[in-house]
């Protein structure tokens, strides 16, 4: 049977200084009317907002699991709030004489931009307009209203509401666009507030004409039928195609639901007395802590988001290359755009967090429609906190949390190389929407940026303007680019929210869709695939393809205020993994404590690879002992000086440095050449050489001839390498230095292995003392715990180890029996079917896989209480993952440089959430 709602209350109620909600309620009232209650009825707050109430997210729920239906209760709910509203506003929905318009608007628990639907101006019918043209002393604009309910109702009830499919893919919406267009063109009218009262009229004839013959239906005059028909149609758009996108990106559950909104319009187009606009309290964009914000005169809240007009700077702060001679609010209306800045203060203050806001004036009176907590890049995320923190808004802990680990990755972002932007002109100007620098090649069409991406072309998406449609597009794009729109519009929300590099408003090009090129204002013409490159932060659109450079983050002060606060606040040590000094010097960069996995076999690869790569060769298809201990002693200088520049670049920080790891045959050329070569420099024949590299092959390689096999087959390999470990450490020492390696065994699965290792390392130890004259080489001896057996028998590998560091790559290879190198074949189908909800070589499968690692941690330290331990897979830099390793008690996560202020960030959340 279908469940039932928790509660019996189903509508909520605010205005007139008083609400039944507050903006605790986000579940139940989505976030939109958690905070129209909160503004409108908190004693702190009371600010203007125009009468409305909330139909709970519980209703959504209902709705779809009663074939679209609500429970009796709820008519009699919203008949009362409504006759509340009609007190306050004192007008009547549905009064020919003076009617009280409604706006229907959805609100989830999180805010979604654009991704459902909004239907406004409900409740004017051809009686109606009377009393909306006798009290607005406006007949133009009360028709225009009408014109404008018609076609949102047609396109959101009638049409995607009813789940029409448009016949030929046109759907009602474009065909009543198309007869505005006619009238317009036929009245030579540039813009539709040229249209007259009698050009109105008969549009809305047309209009209600064209809806009956394609859709069947008549528009409805009832006002009660358009506010039901639009309440329905917004439940509906949860489940619409884009909300679905946009919730799988996001990671939104489906059945969280929506609320929806009825609030009592007011009108930001009612002559130059009236405006509307979206604002934040503080700069999204860089955090600066200046109130910035657009408006639109003579205009619909709508008109500001959808980008179609370049909206005016409310005050000199927020002006920009294309608003600079555009009229701010402060000096229009400067009494309203004082009392608009002492909410604004008011609201940052009350929330302690910056608010994005939205706001109406009527005919000279200011209405706060909206607010909530304004979405922002990382590099703005990290400035607002550590300001608001230094402010005394907030606290350090508040401070950390407010910083999302992975928005960090924006900080630490590529740029385009600024000695490259001084040599290339730059090609047009627009808004720096979405900070950081990107390059790709021109596609005009979100679902060519869909496609190509999955090509794996990177893609730069060049749009007039973007709508929701556009967010599977925008997504796959390296950056968004559009001409139109400002800093609120679409697609800087949208971009914003992912950090994605984005310029708006960049006026400079033109589209020509029928040739797929844009053509700049100097006459360049880019061609669809050509690439270009952006430097989101200014704003600039580059010709070609310009090299990307690393951030500075040394200059970065709030990003290393920020960092200090993050360190006092976690317990996890967190280290890189790291084979190369220069990787090591990043990590350290980066604020690595120490290197948690040093994969030996890099050496093997890459520049200055070739002589030890041949005598690796050399030891790999050597017959007897005595050739591979002559090959491994040629071998030794290079294996010790790589180990020793690493152990230098981390002085004194632990290095763990695993022992030689892939199988062998890995390292033995395949192709003719290079075996031919090979035989020679061996001096033995190529059929030999054949011979010997086939009795290598193996058919699971991953499961096969590696790791600790090869130590166990060839102790001298293992001699060879802690030879070099201990001879490297022994002259740091003698130098003056401190180094404090740990040797790791990978590929375990028993305690024996461990053994047997041991007991060269115990001998190749006592000789390196003996022979560089030194009492003590500090080491730990280790494993990793790579295979299910090793960490179910965790408390006997914990008897012959110091630590244990999970290598959840293999663990979850092992684990799943998922070849961690193919997993693309089957892994979306898993994912879009939900048989698994992560990829789990990216996130640890935390009741699977993690249940071995608890294991294995708890069984390790029941043999030997402080038994370090901790994880060197990919895992170790995704936040989640780096919660769970906190959570269940691990010393350190490592991670490649690159993720270490990430996973610094996350072991700060995690200590913070023990505190809960
Ligand atoms: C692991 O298996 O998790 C690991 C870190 O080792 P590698 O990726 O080198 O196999
Ligand atoms: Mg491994």
């Amino acid at each position: 049977m279908a469940k039932q709602t928790k509660s019996t209350k189903y509508v909520y109620f605010f205005g007139g200084n008083q609400a039944d909600g507050n903006e605790s309620m986000k579940n139940l009232l989505g976030g939109k009317g958690a905070n129209l209650a909160e503004m409108a009825g908190h004693p702190a707050l009371r600010l203007p907002v125009p009468p409305g109430f909330t139909i709970t997210t519980e209703i959504c729920n209902y709705f779809y699991q009663h074939k679209k239906t609500y429970p009796k209760e709820l008519q009699i709910q919203v008949t009362a709030a409504l006759s509340k509203m009609e007190k306050l506003s004192g007008k009547v929905f549905g009064d020919p004489d003076n009617p009280m318009l409604l706006s229907v608007r959805s609100g989830a628990r999180r805010s979604m931009p654009g991704m459902m639907e909004t239907v406004l101006n409900i409740g004017i019918n051809d009686k109606t307009i009377k009393g909306l043209i006798k009290h607005s002393g406006n007949e133009r604009f009360a028709l225009d209203a009408y014109r404008r309910l018609i076609m949102m109702y047609a396109d959101v009830v009638m049409e995607k509401g009813s789940g029409i499919e448009p016949k030929g893919g046109k759907g009602i919406r474009k065909m009543l666009d198309e007869q505005l267009e006619a009238i317009k063109h036929s009245g030579g009218h540039k813009s539709d507030t040229e249209l007259t009262v009698a050009e109105l009229q008969q549009l809305i004839k047309e209009f209600k004409r064209t809806i009956l013959k394609t859709l069947g239906k008549a528009f409805p005059d009832d006002p009660m039928q358009q506010l039901w028909g639009s309440i329905g149609a917004v439940f509906s758009s949860w489940n619409g195609k884009r909300a679905v996108e946009y919730r799988k990106i996001e990671k939104i559950p489906d059945e969280w639901g929506t609320a929806v909104n009825i609030q009592a319009m007011v009108f930001g187009n009612m002559g130059l007395d009236s405006c509307t606009g979206v604002a934040f309290t503080r700069n999204p964009g860089s955090g600066e802590n200046k109130f910035y914000g657009e408006y639109l005169v003579n205009a619909q809240g709508e008109d500001v988001v959808a980008g179609i007009r370049t909206p005016a700077p409310i005050n000199a702060y927020s002006k920009n290359a294309q608003s600079q001679n555009l009229e701010t609010l402060e000096t229009l209306m400067p009494g309203l755009y004082q009392k608009l800045h002492g909410y604004q203060k008011r609201l940052e203050k009350h929330y302690k967090d910056m608010q994005d806001i939205e706001f109406t004036i009527e005919k000279g009176k200011l209405y706060m429609l909206q607010c909530r907590v304004g979405k922002r890049n990382g590099v703005a995320a990290v400035r607002m906190a550590i300001e608001m923190q230094q402010e005394r808004l907030i606290d350090g802990k508040t401070a950390v949390k407010r910083v999302a680990p992975n928005q960090l990755v924006e900080l630490l972002l590529p740029m385009l190389d600024p000695k490259a932007e001084l040599i290339n002109p730059v090609l047009a100007k627009g808004l720096p929407a979405g900070p950081g620098g990107a390059k790709g090649r021109v596609v005009f069409t979100s679902q060519d940026a869909v496609d190509w991406a999955h090509k794996g072309e990177p893609v730069i998406l060049v749009r007039e303007e973007t709508s929701p449609e556009d967010v599977d597009g925008m997504h796959k794009s390296q950056a968004i680019l559009t001409i139109k729109g400002g800093m609120t519009s679409h697609a800087a929300l949208v971009a914003r929210g992912w950090g994605k590099c984005c310029i708006v408003g960049c006026g400079d090009i033109e589209i020509h869709h029928e040739s797929k090129l844009l053509k700049t204002k100097n006459g360049t013409v880019i061609n669809e695939g050509d690439w270009i490159s952006l430097n989101g932060t200014k704003g600039f659109v580059y010709g070609g393809s310009l090299p990307l450079v690393d951030i500075d983050l040394d200059k970065n002060i709030s990003y290393n205020q920020f960092m200090k606060l993050v360190n006092k606040t976690k317990t996890m040590g967190v280290r890189a993994n790291a084979e190369t000094p220069q990787d090591a010097a990043q990590g350290l960069k980066f604020g690595a404590e120490g290197i948690g996995l040093f994969r030996t076999e890099h050496m093997f690869y890459g520049s200055g690879s070739e002589q030890p790569l041949f005598l690796l060769r050399k030891m790999i298809v050597s017959k007897t002992t005595e050739e591979r201990k002559s090959a491994l002693k040629a071998l030794f200088k290079y294996v010790k000086k790589d180990i020793k520049n690493t152990l230098q670049v981390m002085e004194g920080l632990p290095v763990t440095i695993r022992l030689l790891d892939p199988p062998l045959h890995e390292f033995v050329p395949h192709n003719a050449e290079k075996l031919k070569e090979l035989s020679r420099e061996l001096g033995i024949s190529l059929g030999v050489l054949r011979r010997r590299v086939l009795s290598l092959h193996e058919n699971n390689p991953m499961l096969g001839h590696r790791g600790v096999r090869l130590g166990i087959s060839y102790p001298e390999i293992t001699e060879m390498q802690v030879r070099a470990i201990f001879e490297a450490t022994a002259e740091m020492i003698h130098a003056g230095k401190k180094a404090f390696p740990e040797i790791m065994i990978p590929v375990t699965v028993a305690v024996q292995e461990l053994i047997h290792q041991k007991v060269i390392v115990d001998r190749v130890y006592k000789e390196v003392c003996e022979a560089k004259k030194i009492k003590k080489i500090p080491y730990l001896y280790g494993t990793m715990i790579e295979t299910p057996r090793a960490a179910i028998k965790a408390k006997r590998m914990a008897l012959a180890a110091d630590f244990f560091s999970f290598g959840t790559n293999d663990l979850t290879q092992m684990s799943f029996g998922f070849s961690r190198d193919d997993i693309g074949g089957f892994l979306p189908a898993y994912l879009d079917q939900k048989i698994l909800n992560e990829d789990p070589f990216q996130t640890i499968d935390q009741d699977g896989v993690g249940k071995l690692i608890r294991l294995g941690t708890e069984e390790g330290r029941e043999t030997k209480p402080r038994l370090k331990v901790g994880i060197c897979g990919e895992h170790g830099g995704d936040p989640e993952s780096v919660k769970f390793c906190h959570r269940i008690g691990m010393n350190y996560v490592s991670c490649s440089p690159f993720r270490v202020p990430i996973a610094r960030l996350a072991a700060a959340h995690a200590a913070l959430e023990d505190e809960h």
